[in-house]
């Protein structure tokens, strides 16, 4: 029984070659024609006019132009806004930011974006580029973000969620794209309870050509980032054990409702005794209410060091 969980969670690893392809949410989802051919080969940065045109031809097919109407906010921020918009039983969520065009007509994030089709992943059917506003037409989940579900969160929904939180991880990986903004206000939930990863702002290629890359920004949610990228004066850092960390620090939410720590570095009093002092830290609320199965899984994911960390992560799930 100790490590059934584990090995379950580790399942998507096991498969890197072949991601499974689960059922759609929805069966009046939109289709971005062509997502099945390279659905399990690196995503790419180039390509622009193809893009544009298969953007163009979706938003068309499926008239986002007109015909939807407003029904609510869904939530707002200093980036804009997330509508709820309605077509007889259709529902989409069209997210609204300012954004200067490119001369490509698209950033980095929807190039990473609507390449991405996979059950646990948010789909971006297309976009739309007026002026400087940018709207995203997104499939809707009507449950919200996992965030707002994480006081009432019981143990069978925490490991689904968990669960399905890594296989969406796994197949971003595959298309050798690293989030950077993992959290529980960027998963989002269907009616069936189907996660979702949303939101590639600060998604990145570490891939590029067939070859691995190091990547230089500081970004993503301080609480989830890992000690390399807080890290002052230090250098390049790996795309995937980024991503593996903040998965760490949300297994942990999701189980203790707490986060381990504020911040990866020395100076916080927990962090340093994850580090220094691991058996008085599980003493500590939170910690002592997790297993010692649970426990070994995040001595995987929140491991100091990165190269540890992702090459004991991919060991312990061969097994
Ligand atoms: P975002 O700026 O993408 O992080 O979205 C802000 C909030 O709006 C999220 O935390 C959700 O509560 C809500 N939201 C965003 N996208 C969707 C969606 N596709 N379906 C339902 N709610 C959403």
């Amino acid at each position: 029984m100790i490590f059934q969980v584990f090995f379950a969670l580790c399942r998507c690893f096991q498969e890197l070659k072949t991601c499974r392809r689960g059922k759609s949410s929805t069966s009046r989802e939109p289709d971005f024609g062509g997502t099945e051919n390279f659905a399990s080969s690196p995503a790419t940065l180039t390509d622009c006019e193809t893009l544009l045109k298969k953007n163009e031809e979706t938003c068309k097919r499926y008239n986002f132009a007109s015909g939807w109407s407003k029904v609510r906010v869904l939530g707002e921020g200093g980036y804009g806004k997330v509508f709820l918009l309605r077509k007889k039983k259709n529902k989409i969520a069209r997210k609204v930011v300012l954004s200067q065009p490119t001369d490509c007509g698209f950033s980095s994030e929807e190039i990473i974006h609507i390449q991405m089709s996979h059950p646990n992943v948010l789909k971006l059917y297309c976009w739309e580029q007026k002026a400087n506003v940018l709207c995203m037409n997104l499939e809707y989940c009507s449950r919200g973000d996992v965030a707002s579900h994480l006081l009432n969160l019981d143990e069978k929904d925490a490991k689904s969620y968990f669960k399905q939180l890594l296989d969406g991880v796994a197949y971003i990986h595959l298309r050798g794209i690293v989030h950077r903004d993992l959290k529980p206000e960027n998963l989002l939930l269907t009616k069936e309870k189907v996660l979702k990863i949303s939101d590639f702002g600060l998604a990145d290629f570490f891939i590029i050509n067939g070859k691995e890359i190091r990547l230089t920004e500081t970004v993503g949610t301080e609480s989830y980032m890992p000690p390399e990228v807080l890290q002052p004066g230090r250098k390049r850092y790996l795309g995937p054990p980024v991503d593996l960390w903040a998965c760490g620090v949300i297994f942990f939410k999701l189980m203790t409702k707490r986060k381990p720590w504020s911040r990866a570095d020395l100076n916080d009093e927990e962090y340093r005794m994850w580090v220094e002092n691991r058996k008085g830290l599980y003493k500590k609320d939170g910690w002592k209410e997790l297993n010692k199965a649970f426990r070994t899984l995040l001595n995987l994911l929140l491991e100091p060091n990165p190269t540890q960390r992702i090459y004991g992560w991919r060991r312990a799930c061969r097994h």
